[in-house]
C-alpha cells in the first residue's frame, strides 16, 4: 500500500451497510445531494456529502453515503440523466456487493414534464409522460405523446 491509498482510506471512511454514490464529478455532490432530498424516500435517512477527495480518473471526486439499503428506481433514472458516468455502490459487511455505472436512459417515463403547454400530460389526469432519447450530445428527448424534441436543460422533473 502506498501513501495514497492510506491517505484515502483515512479520509473515506468505511461504512457497513448502505449505498454509495462515487465517481462524482466535484462540485456535482451537492447538486445530487439537492436531487435526493427532493424525492421523499430519501428525505429522513442519513446521507453524508464527501467534497474534493483525490480520484485517479477524475483528479478529484465527490462522494455522497446513504443509510439505506436500496436506492429508489425513480431517484437512480433522475441521476442518470443529470449525472451519467457515476458509479453506484451497495454496501453490506463493509464490502461492495454490487456496483454499477449509470448511464444516459433510453426512455424516462413519469420523472420529467413536458414543456408543451398543450401536450395531453399537461391535461389529461391519468396520462403519465414518457420521452425518448434522440440524441445524446447534446441531450435531446422526444415527448412521446406530442412528440415534440427537448434539450435536457428545459425537461424539470416532477417529485410528489
Ligand atoms: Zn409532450
Amino acid at each position: 500500500m502506498n501513501s495514497h491509498d492510506s491517505l484515502n482510506m483515512q479520509l473515506i471512511p468505511k461504512i457497513e451497510n448502505g449505498m454509495v454514490i462515487d465517481h462524482i464529478p466535484t462540485g456535482f455532490g451537492v447538486k445530487i445531494l439537492q436531487i435526493a432530498l427532493r424525492h421523499s424516500e430519501l428525505s429522513k435517512i442519513v446521507i453524508t456529502l464527501g467534497m474534493h477527495y483525490t480520484s485517479k480518473r477524475l483528479g478529484k471526486k465527490d462522494l455522497l453515503k446513504f443509510q439505506i439499503t436500496e436506492l429508489p428506481p425513480r431517484f437512480l433514472k433522475h441521476l442518470s440523466i443529470v449525472c451519467p458516468g457515476v458509479t453506484v455502490k451497495r454496501i453490506k459487511n463493509y464490502s461492495v456487493e454490487k456496483k454499477i455505472v449509470l448511464e444516459v436512459p433510453e426512455l424516462v417515463d413519469r420523472l420529467l414534464k413536458c414543456p408543451n403547454p398543450s401536450c395531453i400530460t399537461n391535461f389529461e389526469r391519468g396520462v403519465t409522460t414518457c420521452f425518448h432519447l434522440l440524441e445524446r450530445d447534446p441531450l435531446i428527448y422526444r415527448c412521446n405523446h406530442c412528440e415534440r424534441h427537448f434539450s435536457l436543460s428545459e425537461l424539470e422533473a416532477v417529485l410528489a
